[in-house]
């Protein structure tokens, strides 16, 4: 009974989002000339970017490579500035709320890119965006076609490789020592699909003698300019060895840093209001984990004397940490919590769950490990929205007793729960369902990560206000110390972009005060120097949303309920936190009238 009436509901909300749209002409006059112009957009959009194309399972442009030359950039400029004029003949008052959003989404990426070519440079400054290796990758893995078919469409792709390599070369100047090193490694690890992935494939095939030397051909062209493409980067990086002037600094510095968060981030806050936020959050965070450490000590310590400030709370996790499952029932445990988060978000009335779409926990497939054990979210993509969400989880069956040990300490009983959390439900794939009931090309194609990875951090403080895992001293101080990680990464990514943070200072903060192994540490900062405005986007989006949640409140007073807010809030679709806070506070006050 609750079911059917949960479902009805549900259908009536989704009519709700579709009558907003194209019932009301009247109110929306732009809308239909929008609608086609999106058409157009996306069109664009593919036909110019076919390996993003590919990556998203929209496969008409497959057999096409983008040579990444000046011309090439200059063509996309041209067509994209075309594109962001039509744009601006919109009065977006003129438009629907759903496609108001769907403006700022193409405006903010034209935008975006028009910087990123003429600006920022990063197509000159690192070597490893040259890569063909996934592509190719991902033309062979597309299972939906039979393999003869898969390397016509390969022997096509192929004769771009020489061309695009003789065009990457062109582009670099004074790269990166970091990125450098990085393309070295890619490119080299790319070899194995051109030397021997593909022609298994050929040889298992069906493809008749002169077709399969012509393969043969062009894959020994393509070797070859990898080969030529690595052995220039390895001369480049040897000259940098001895030559400064070889070579730029990876800190991108705080005005690039400003303007790439405002693009990649779009939130209401400014960089260096969330960096001021993540350091007052992090001592707020060492405050209560303080606290919870002595309430916790005679239980676990005794009479032992209970050390000074940090030192404690280590010594308090590491106890913890040792409470975790088995290494061959690590899939089974994950497998086995994921119907208690249902149950839960149930009972405490949180949030609607579609029960048609399931969420199936599976051993990540070869295919898809990436060395490592892990666990995450691999959804359908927006040409796919029937397809299954699988809950990757690669088994410890690759490690020595004493990996398995420190990775099963780290996903210890308390941690392990909260990544359910955060990957499962209510996190990512809860989202992604209502994500995919917002019926918008544009929003998932430009989707927001800070909302997105924003919204799992919200759930996993959301969860445990509500009483998951028992209100415990324990399960706190775990969540803390995980937190604490999302904090410290958004601390990290502006002092070492922005403020010249040296190696040992960002070592010693994840260590002393993020209580993190050096190990995972050491990962962190070559991570740290090889992306930007990235770390920070999964503290970013929490923030917005937790404050946002506060003054929503605030405003809706008596009115207010937890699982209405986050059905609202979900069903807006990945879009920016700032815009989906504009429209909840507008609709409020419409309500109000
Ligand atoms: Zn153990
Ligand atoms: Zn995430």
């Amino acid at each position: 009974m609750k079911h059917s009436y949960l479902k009805i509901v549900a259908c009536f909300f989704a009519l709700c989002m579709m009558a907003g749209c194209l019932g009301s002409k009247d109110k929306y006059p732009m809308d239909k000339s929008f609608e086609s112009f999106k058409k157009e957009f996306v069109n664009q959009l593919w036909k110019l970017n076919p390996q993003w194309a590919l990556s998203v399972g929209f496969h008409e442009y497959d057999d096409l490579i983008e040579i990444p030359s000046r011309e090439a950039r200059d063509n996309k400029l041209k067509i994209y500035s075309a594109l962001a004029d039509s744009l601006k003949k919109f009065d977006w008052k003129k438009l629907c709320s759903p496609n108001q959003l769907d403006l700022k989404l193409m405006s903010n990426y034209l935008d975006y890119y028009k910087w990123e070519a003429t600006v920022f440079k990063s197509w000159e400054w690192n070597p490893a965006e040259y890569n063909l290796g996934e592509g190719f990758d991902l033309v062979l893995g597309n299972k939906d076609r039979p393999l003869d078919g898969r390397l016509h469409t390969i022997m096509e792709r192929l004769r771009f490789v020489p061309a695009y390599y003789i065009a990457a070369k062109a582009n670099i100047s004074r790269p990166t020592r970091e990125h450098t090193d990085l393309a070295i490694l890619q490119n080299e690890g790319s070899l194995s699909i051109f030397e021997t992935i593909i022609p298994d494939s050929s040889a298992a095939s069906t493809l008749n003698g002169e077709e399969k030397k012509l393969l043969a051909d062009r894959l020994s062209d393509a070797v070859e300019a990898v080969k030529d493409y690595v052995s220039f980067l390895k001369d480049l990086r040897k000259k940098q060895d001895t030559d400064t002037t070889q070579y730029r600094s990876f800190r991108i510095g705080k005005e690039m840093y400003d303007k790439k968060f405002s693009f990649e981030i779009q939130s209401g806050y400014s960089a260096e209001q969330i960096f001021e936020k993540a350091k007052q959050h992090k001592d707020e965070l060492h405050t209560e984990m303080q606290k919870l450490t002595s309430q916790l000590w005679s239980k676990y310590f005794g009479n032992k004397p209970m050390p000074e400030g940090l030192p404690a709370v280590k010594m308090m996790i590491d106890t913890l940490s040792v409470h975790h499952c088995q290494r061959d029932s690590f899939l089974i445990t994950i497998k086995n919590q994921i119907p208690q988060l249902e149950a839960f978000i149930k009972q405490k009335n949180l949030l609607y769950l579609d029960p048609t779409k399931p969420l199936v926990v599976r051993e990540t497939p070869a295919y898809m490990e990436g060395g490592g054990a892990g666990a995450s979210i691999n959804a359908p993509g927006p040409y796919d929205k029937n397809g299954n969400t699988y809950y990757n989880v690669t088994p410890l069956t690759g490690y020595t007793a004493e990996q398995a040990e420190s990775y099963l300490r780290e996903y210890n009983d308390y941690i392990l729960q909260i990544l359910n959390i955060h990957e499962a439900i209510p996190g990512h794939y809860a989202q992604l369902v209502y994500s995919n009931k917002s019926p918008s090309l544009i929003k998932s194609i430009l989707q927001n990560n800070a909302m997105i990875e924003g919204w799992a951090v919200y759930g996993e403080r959301m969860m445990l206000e509500e009483g998951y895992g028992g209100n415990t001293p324990e399960m706190w101080l775990m969540y803390y110390k995980w937190n604490l990680r999302s904090t410290l990464n958004t601390i990290l990514d502006y002092s070492i972009q922005c403020l010249d943070m040296s190696e040992q200072d960002a070592l010693n903060l994840m260590i002393n005060e993020g209580f993190q192994q050096q190990a995972e540490a050491a990962g962190k900062w070559k991570r740290a120097t090889l992306s930007q405005v990235q770390l920070c986007c999964y503290f970013t989006g929490y923030t917005e949303i937790y404050d946002f949640r506060n003054e929503y409140k605030q405003k809706m007073g008596e009115k207010y309920n937890l699982k209405d807010f986050h059905e609202k809030f979900l069903s807006y679709g990945s879009v920016p936190v700032k815009f989906i806070r504009e429209q909840m506070l507008e609709e409020a006050d419409e309500a109000a009238k």
